[in-house]
């Protein structure tokens, strides 16, 4: 990390004959996102495109984040319902078009099965995440809901099951679910072209995501960072979309390549820019959002081993394990070397608690709710 001089915000106009002026001072860019939430989109390319502002940015986004949470991580267990998907994202291991992958779907008992094994361990939130499968419809989806929701007072239901009708969104909200993640992954739409076929489009995405947010969700959204093609440009497009849509959670992950889709060559060279990139965006989303909820990603502990506990440094609180029988967490395979043993795995808790404890932070059990927004700038 080069120690070099911040950049200024802004430049002392020149002096007046007369009249002394006592410069204002000069606000580096990191102090102006600290305390404005808000940058141009030339000062976030500078933050973005180097790493001499890193030292500053994470030591302020930690500090953000201890205001609002302190040193809160908070759980959620993940089980992974489906791995078969109607839908071809050129990035992801579980597309339709993957032929070598083992396909399989979760019963309804074996969900429960997962959610009885995590409530036991102190699991307040479960996620149900999966492919966009057909055989999981409305009426399905209603009845896994209904299901957790009636043994399960005291915890939040999360989906993560893609793009659906609003009609049927609301009834899984009437069902008991209260949390959806719905990842725009890139909000430029040339991009979005670039990494999904022409049958998906940003502009649904995003429709989605208002429909969540109207009918009353707490909504998740994020990006891949690093994805094939995606420049500074398009980050900035992922931030402001972001403002725009002020998610309560807000997840980010570095791109990992599969083997065996059209993205397989994209592999390895790229992954230590990937991972100071990710660390770099989510202490700028930190001060962006600071009241968000931000996962320590998979991804994040699969392209470093010591990936969560670094974006736990840098103002990620929450982390989340996977619940899912264990028979078919290798076949949810998004990208290559998917880590789902040892802290990865739901039920290691305390080796999880121990990883997170050593840097400074702590695993509640709690249901995590996001907080509201009272500080000053709150907008
Ligand atoms: N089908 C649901 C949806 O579309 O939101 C949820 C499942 S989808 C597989 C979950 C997330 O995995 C995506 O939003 C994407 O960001 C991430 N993902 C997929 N392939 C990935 C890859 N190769 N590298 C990193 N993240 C990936």
């Amino acid at each position: 990390m080069s120690a070099t001089v911040p950049a200024v915000r802004s430049i002392p106009p020149p002096p007046v004959k007369g009249i002394v002026l006592v410069p204002a001072l000069a606000m580096s860019i990191v102090e102006t996102l600290y305390q404005t939430r808000n940058l141009s989109d030339g000062e976030l390319t500078t933050l973005l495109e180097t790493d001499q502002f890193d030292q500053e940015l994470f030591r302020r986004s930690d500090g953000r984040r201890r205001e609002f949470y302190g040193t809160d991580v908070y759980l959620r267990g993940l089980i992974e319902l489906t791995n078969y998907c109607k839908n071809d994202c050129f990035y992801c291991g579980i597309r339709r078009s993957n032929v070598n992958l083992d396909r399989y779907r979760l019963s309804l008992d074996a969900v429960l099965n997962c959610c009885n094994t995590g409530y036991e361990l102190g699991y307040r939130t479960f996620v149900l995440q999966g492919g966009e499968d057909p055989y999981f419809n409305e009426g399905r989806i209603v009845e896994i809901v209904s299901a957790i929701r009636k043994r399960y007072q005291d915890c939040a239901i999360t989906l993560s099951l893609g793009e659906h009708s609003c009609e049927s969104y609301q009834k899984f909200f009437d069902a008991g679910a209260n949390r959806y993640l719905l990842r725009h992954e890139t909000a430029d739409a040339q991009h979005y072209a670039k990494l999904h076929p022409a049958s998906m489009t940003l502009e649904r995405r995003k429709e989605c995501l208002w429909h969540l947010k109207e009918i009353g969700y707490q909504v998740g959204s994020g990006f891949m960072v690093g994805s094939p093609f995606q420049t500074t440009a398009c980050l900035i497009a992922d931030l402001r979309f972001l403002q725009q849509l002020k998610p309560s959670m807000i997840g980010i992950g570095p791109f990992l390549a599969h083997r065996d889709t059209p993205f397989s060559r994209y592999s390895g060279a790229e992954d230590g820019n990937r991972l100071s990139l990710t660390l770099r965006l989510i202490a700028v989303l930190r001060l962006m959002f600071p009241y968000a909820l931000i996962p320590a990603t998979t991804a994040l502990g699969t392209i470093d081993p010591q990936g969560r506990e670094q974006g736990l440094r840098v103002g990620a609180n929450v982390v989340m394990p996977n619940l899912s029988p264990v028979e078919v967490r290798k076949k949810y395979e998004l990208y290559d070397n998917k880590i789902f043993t040892g802290a990865e795995a739901a039920e290691y808790r305390q080796e999880l608690e121990h990883r997170v404890a050593q840097v400074g932070y702590t695993i509640v059990t709690d249901i995590g709710n996001v907080k509201s927004d009272v500080s000053p700038f709150a907008r």
